[in-house]
């Protein structure tokens, strides 16, 4: 991305976000956690040392005007500097404000009362490792959208956001989707959708034609999860009238075209930008308690905390690193260190 920027071919937007130089290390990494509480400021009401949390990717504050919209990626209580372009968030670098990255001993967590969310008893907290971000952002992509049009079609192109495409796959069939088509170009990925009830269709990977002619159907909900140009203008034209389609990766070329008049023709409506999760996390985390979603599914590689460096090495579609719960005793002890 740093070539990229320097040689023009990546949008000047995406350094008013990540910086001029983006993803200059070294930074803390890992934007999604469940996590135990260790201790709470004097202010904290609502969460108690102890609760096991998801914690959202992006901070937000709750009462600005953006939160009050459900912008909570966007809050300009949090957001670091120009207007629309902020971002308060963590494992993206300091650009994102110095809240550090999710791997890691401690975690601080600003309007805890606000931005952290409690598991529902009874929930495996592996099962909902990917709420803080992913996870959410497939459920925001399918289940709003299905819910204007009960039964849809749904078409997931998968591929780029990895485990998004398979959330979003599995959480259409089970939100009562009439048919999930699913595309992609790894047999590993294509077996966990179609183990979620979805139909797949193998694609080949460098592909650089338009997929449009082996996309079955026309869909009222499209979810873009390949990141690719090609992918979004693909998606855009399989959509059936009136259609949503939500673009979970970014797309970061320098005046990627989109076909405006087949949304006319079609009058699509078009989703882009980051997963504002918190306000979606209290009805996905009651569906997952509530139906048992195997969201754990996607998981391809579940570590120790301590093999995270290698864990990480292996390229796989969705990491989830795991250590024990802190007992009881040594929760007392640490908040009242802290209340000291
Ligand atoms: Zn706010």
């Amino acid at each position: 991305m740093q070539a990229g920027v320097k040689l023009g071919r990546i949008d000047p937007v995406v350094s008013s976000i990540v910086g001029e130089v983006p993803f200059q290390g070294p930074w803390g990494i890992g934007h999604e956690a469940v996590a135990q509480v260790t201790a709470i400021g004097d202010d904290v009401t609502g969460i108690s040392v102890g609760d096991v949390v998801v914690v959202p990717w992006a901070m937000a504050c709750g009462t600005c005007y953006e939160c009050r919209l459900g912008l909570t990626a966007k809050c300009s209580t949090l957001g670091t500097t120009s207007p629309g372009k902020t971002l308060s968030a963590y494992g993206f670098g300091p650009e994102c404000g110095t809240w550090g990255g999710m791997i890691t001993d401690s975690l601080r967590i600003p309007f805890a009362d606000f931005n952290l969310v409690r598991v529902p008893d009874g929930v495996d907290p592996l099962r909902v490792a990917a709420a803080s971000d992913n996870l959410t952002d497939a459920w925001r992509s399918v289940v709003p959208p299905l819910t204007q049009r009960p039964e849809g079609k749904v078409l997931v192109i998968g591929g780029g956001g990895q485990s998004i495409g398979l959330y979003a796959a599995g959480l259409a069939v089970a939100n009562g989707a009439s048919r999930v088509d699913y595309l992609d170009d790894r047999d590993e990925r294509l077996g966990v959708a179609a183990d979620f009830g979805a139909t797949v269709h193998k694609v080949s990977k460098n592909r650089r034609r338009s997929l449009l002619d082996s996309i079955p159907d026309r869909y009222d909900v499209v979810v873009e999860a390949s990141s690719k140009p090609q992918g979004l203008r693909d998606a855009l034209r399989a959509l059936r009238p009136g259609g949503t389609c939500t673009g979970t990766g970014y797309y970061v070329d320098t005046g990627t075209k989109l076909p405006v008049m087949d949304m006319y023709a079609t009058s699509a409506t078009l989703n882009v930008g980051v997963s504002h999760v918190r306000p979606h996390l209290p009805a996905l985390l009651d569906f997952i308690a509530e139906t048992g979603f195997e969201a754990e599914k996607v998981t391809s590689l579940h570590a120790d905390w301590d093999d995270a460096p290698q864990a990480y090495q292996a390229h796989t579609t969705k990491v989830v690193l795991h250590r024990e719960p802190l007992p009881a005793v040594s929760l007392r002890e640490s908040n009242s260190r802290k209340q000291r």
